[in-house]
């Protein structure tokens, strides 16, 4: 029979030649600019216009990978990436993620493979343990873990679970009848805005509760617009806290607000999407005090905690109320071990039917460096962060603009917007590091988030030279 697939043979040889070259690749990963120098439409324009009708060798194609593909890349994983949050990864969790591509296993339910399932499980129950998370997210309690894609699919989830728990799963069944109403704080992730908007809620009954001078939520304010709420016959159903706001890494007082939704009955969810990997460290668990009062809570390895994209952490305090809204069972799903009530299928955890494996690359990840290695890392990073904002708080050009929690450094020129954003523009057009900027208390505000699983001092202290040389020459000292 004729046959265009690739053989076991030639899988096994282009495999290793592949390995080799993503091993070569971080080797000389500083080789690269950081950041694209790539005109738009360039990489557009280099690739045929039409598919090939005969198929190509391997070589062929990764020639063009180095010569198409290379220059259009960002190299998110160099240790000179400073910019927006980092989506780290690891040896380990490249190896757990082809072992899944190479399994090609889709865990939609339980019975499609067992491990898929029950490995997640076990490895978001220990995630619960060794963050020092509060027990009912455990397996063994009410509640329960699963990975999502990313944490704008679980807050979409979060939102649709609060929506359907407020109307007594009425919305699911009939459209929304009631006038809801949700709160963030103005520092909360736009990924909070789009679910709202796909959920049905609408923009217009999103409230956005202002800030104190550290960036957090105020729950006084919270409170006092719950009340104006409920006055205008408004429904208010859920309450999205941060951990670690994306511009500042601002932390939101989750006790506060979470007494507050307990005694309203709204869903509180945490965002703990970069700063949430923090929590496998026992001194930085202060920030999450309180997160017992949540309802659902996530953080993304695929940004701190060296699992390579994508990969979200989401729990809920209690299942039910997310399987009740989510839960399909069409005739062909249908089957012994989902009737039996004894295993978890996952499709009934989230939007989409079809899952992969991705507990596997997680599980590698946690299984190579401990809970030990992962802390040292965080640590590192943590303290790098630190001796930066130091060297920023002694400088003559720079200003702190809030205090760092963690590893997000927001700081600025002595200068103008202008200057702020031409100083960014020209260090990150010379490929040599790699940083963005945001808005803060009306301001430019530059942002070097540390973070990436290689970056050493030496490289942190690349960056301060290169900052250091730009400001001497912008501000023309
Ligand atoms: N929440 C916070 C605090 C974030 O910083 C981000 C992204 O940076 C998100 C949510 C969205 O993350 P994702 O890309 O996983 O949807």
């Amino acid at each position: 029979m004729q046959s265009y697939h690739m053989t076991p043979r030639q899988f096994r040889e282009y495999g290793k030649e592949l390995i080799d070259w993503i091993a070569d690749y971080y080797e000389n990963i500083e080789q690269y600019p950081v950041l694209s120098q790539v005109k738009p439409g360039e990489i557009f324009n280099s690739i045929p216009e039409t598919a090939p009708e005969k198929g190509e060798d391997f070589q062929s194609m990764m020639q063009d990978v180095d010569k198409l593909i290379m220059p259009g890349i960002t190299h998110w994983q160099s240790p000179s990436f400073f910019a927006y949050f980092p989506a780290n990864t690891s040896f380990p969790a490249i190896l757990g993620d082809m072992l899944s591509s190479g399994l090609g296993v889709q865990g939609m339910i339980w019975a499609t493979s067992p491990a898929a399932t029950e490995l997640e499980t076990r490895v978001m129950d220990w995630l619960v343990q060794a963050m020092g998370l509060p027990g009912h997210f455990h397996s063994s309690s009410t509640g329960g873990g699963v990975i999502q894609d990313t944490a704008s699919t679980a807050a979409l989830t979060a939102v649709v679970a609060a929506r359907e728990r407020i109307t007594s799963f009425a919305s699911n069944a009939r459209g929304i009848e009631d006038k809801l109403v949700a709160y963030v704080s103005t520092q909360t992730h736009s990924s909070l805005e789009k679910a709202i908007k796909i959920a049905g809620i609408g923009l217009e009954n999103l409230r956005l509760i202002d800030v104190d001078g550290d960036l957090a939520m105020q729950p006084g304010k919270l409170h006092e617009q719950i009340e104006s709420d409920r006055k205008a016959r408004y429904k208010p159903f859920f309450v999205c806290a941060t951990i670690g706001t994306t511009s500042s890494n601002a932390i939101d007082p989750i006790r506060i607000i979470g007494e507050i939704c307990k005694k309203e009955n709204l869903w509180l969810h945490v965002d703990g999407a970069m700063s949430g990997s923090a929590l496998i460290c026992p001194e930085f668990r202060k920030v999450a005090d309180g997160l017992e009062l949540a309802d659902s809570f996530i953080f993304n390895p695929h940004k701190w905690m060296f699992t390579n994209f994508d990969c979200d952490c989401f729990w809920v305090a209690d299942r039910k109320h997310l399987i009740r809204t989510f839960s399909i069972l069409p005739e062909y799903l249908k089957n012994k071990a989902t009737e039996s009530g004894a295993v978890i299928d996952y499709r009934d955890w989230h939007i989409q039917l079809g899952r992969r494996f991705r507990a596997l690359k997680l599980w590698f990840v946690v299984r190579h460096y401990g809970t030990d290695g992962l802390r040292h890392h965080i640590r590192y990073h943590v303290e790098l962060a630190q001796q930066f904002a130091d060297w920023i708080r002694k400088s003559r050009h720079f200003e702190l603009v809030v205090e760092p929690p963690f590893n997000l450094v927001c700081f600025r020129l002595k200068g103008t917007d202008e200057q702020n954003m031409e100083l960014m523009n020209r260090i990150n057009q010379s490929g040599k590091i790699y940083f963005t900027h945001t808005k803060l208390f009306g301001q430019i505000v530059l942002r070097m988030s540390i973070a990436q699983t290689h970056t050493t001092s030496e490289h942190v202290d690349k960056a301060r030279s290169i900052l250091q040389e730009e400001a001497d020459k912008l501000m023309n000292v």
